[in-house]
């Protein structure tokens, strides 16, 4: 495993998914010394962990790749139209591969600490093998759905036989073949593993505090003339996905007109088009779905009759049947997900009034028990600031992250937090981050941080932090803009509403392409908002 070979670099870089990834090679490419930290055994980020049945981006595989690279685009094959999470992983180490990074980074290895030294303008980064090495730049590309949410279910400690998490699944799988198993949690995870667990253990009990809209994936293989006929213009096919809201889908029906607008049958025939395209495509029918209660009523109706009509007992398609706003916990896209509840081998548990508790042989809830040989807990992450909290971050004047974040997270940009000079986040808190194609976001960042880094040493500057005042006014934005919409009212983890304890604040900022704007505006401006030393 390759040691750091320095105890001083310009750049260190704790992660290496996908943004860490990108950011070691744009840093060398750049001329700058970097080394890479990475708890995991090998490169892939969320695509390391996440092995559980069934996982699978919902993003379309010609578009959830890197396009820094042309000649990767071009020879990189895709099999499918959304990739599966062994494809996807297979894609990260060729990318490692191909860029020969794995000699910049240190796996198996968790940074502990990061202290910012003011007498130097250094970052000194500690990690648990006991290595400790200092850097100008310390980027954070921790990702945004990496430290996996286990609520403390009462008696979970006596339950005898095995607990899975979907974000830590165990490398070599898990076979329920005759397997009695208790799932936990129906989310995007949940219902993409449900249905293939259903498959093949004796028998499956769900047991879901809230039902979720779930729109069919309609996944298929990918032609390769369809692959070809994106490669021979990939980069203008990839320029006109940026301009999209989210940074993706420029071949998706952009519907023009508020949902009202349309007449009921039009509006039906529209949903029911977009429901046999699959995909995220649904979200598009209208302009208005996360703007209007009435509108959003529209397309929550429509999915809750297609539940109605697929899950053959009425008393499972209620309970499987969503009642908060469409899209306002992440719309889920699945194969067969609904279709799995008509099997006889699963049972639908509804733990919304009561909570789960584990006792030794099984899962129970009102009174209810359970048995199961083992429980998958399918039960999300402590999203977005769960992993740069678990590190001890102090900046300057010893002020810790912990502090500066202890009434929710707040950065400038998502990129910089002031107090912390040097310090950037990919895809951080205030960014749009998970509410777009990651990798583009990611790219964006990246290039963003390379180019300020670059700025930086041509100007004989050490030190780039954001103010406070810009932090206030970003801050002020972000929540401005998600008040505007209907997000903030259900209980997601956008908000942080998933784990118990954490500070209810809308978390990413609604509005990719307008961000890139902004972002190089600032830069345009002499790097507004920032004071460089
Ligand atoms: P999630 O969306 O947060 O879902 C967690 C589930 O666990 C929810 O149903 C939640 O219920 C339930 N839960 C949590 N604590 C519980 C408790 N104490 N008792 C009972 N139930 C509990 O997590 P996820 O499914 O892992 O997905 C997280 C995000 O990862 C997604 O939104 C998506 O962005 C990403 N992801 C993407 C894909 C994909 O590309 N297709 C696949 C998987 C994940 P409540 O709703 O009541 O909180």
């Amino acid at each position: 495993m390759p040691e750091p070979t320095n105890n001083t670099y310009d750049v260190v870089i704790v992660g290496s998914g996908f943004a860490g990834m990108y950011m070691l090679h744009k840093s060398r490419q750049m001329g700058f010394t970097a080394h890479v930290f990475e708890r995991a055994s090998d490169v892939g980020g969320t695509w390391y962990w996440n092995r559980y049945p069934g996982a699978r981006c919902d993003v379309p595989s010609m578009e959830y790749s890197y396009q820094f690279d042309g000649d990767l685009q071009q020879e990189w094959e895709w099999t499918e139209k959304y990739s599966g999470q062994p494809e996807i992983l297979r894609y990260a180490s060729h990318v490692a591969d191909r860029f020969d990074l794995r000699r910049d980074i240190t796996f198996e290895t968790s940074v502990t600490s990061a202290v910012y030294q003011e007498s130097t303008d250094r970052w000194t980064v500690s990690t648990d093998e006991g290595a400790t090495v200092t850097a100008q730049f310390l980027v954070m590309a921790t990702g945004c759905l990496s430290s996996e949410n286990t609520p403390s279910f009462a008696g979970m400690d006596n339950f005898e036989g095995p607990i899975y998490h979907t974000g830590k699944w165990p490398h070599e799988g898990v076979d329920f073949t005759g397997k009695r198993v208790a799932v936990i949690g129906t989310g995007s995870s949940g219902i993409q593993a449900i249905p293939i667990i259903a498959d093949e253990a004796q028998h499956t009990t769900i047991f879901q505090r809230t039902a979720n809209y779930s729109i069919p994936a309609r996944n298929e293989p990918l032609e390769p003339e369809v692959q070809a006929e994106i490669k021979s213009n990939y980069a203008e096919f990839r320029a006109a996905n940026s301009l999209q809201n989210g940074g993706f889908g420029s071949r998706i029906r952009r519907g023009e007109i508020a949902a009202l607008e349309a007449d009921e049958e039009e509006r039906y025939l529209e949903f029911e088009r977009r429901w046999d395209e699959g995909g995220f495509g649904f979200l598009s029918a209208y302009t208005d779905h996360l703007l209007s209660q009435e509108s959003n009523d529209t397309a929550a109706e429509f999915v809750r009759r297609k539940i109605a009509g697929i899950v053959v007992d009425p008393n499972t398609a209620a309970l499987l049947s969503p009642t908060q706003v469409l899209g306002c916990k992440r719309l889920c896209l699945d194969t067969g997900y609904f279709e799995t509840f008509n099997r006889p081998n699963i049972d639908l548990v509804d733990v919304s009034e009561h909570p789960v508790s584990m006792t030794a042989s099984g899962v129970a809830s009102n009174g209810r028990e359970v048995d199961v040989d083992c429980i998958v807990l399918a039960t999300g992450f402590d999203a977005m600031t769960g992993t740069l909290l678990r590190i001890d971050i102090r900046g300057r004047d010893g002020l810790t992250i912990q502090d500066k974040w202890s009434a929710g997270p707040r950065t400038y940009l998502g990129l910089q937090i002031p107090g912390f000079p040097n310090l950037f986040t990919i895809s951080g808190p205030g960014s749009p981050s998970v509410l777009t194609n990651m990798i583009v976001s990611i790219e964006q960042h990246v290039d963003w941080i390379a180019d300020c880094m670059d700025h930086l040493r041509s100007n004989n500057r050490t030190t780039i932090e954001a103010t406070v005042e810009a932090e206030d006014e970003w801050v002020d934005h972000v929540n401005t803009v998600a008040d505007f919409t209907l997000f903030p009212s259900c209980n997601s983890w956008y908000l942080g509403a998933n784990v118990p304890g954490k500070t209810r604040v809308f978390m990413p900022l609604i509005g990719y392409p307008p961000y890139v704007e902004k972002c190089n505006e600032v830069v345009a401006n002499g790097y507004e908002g920032f004071v460089l030393t």
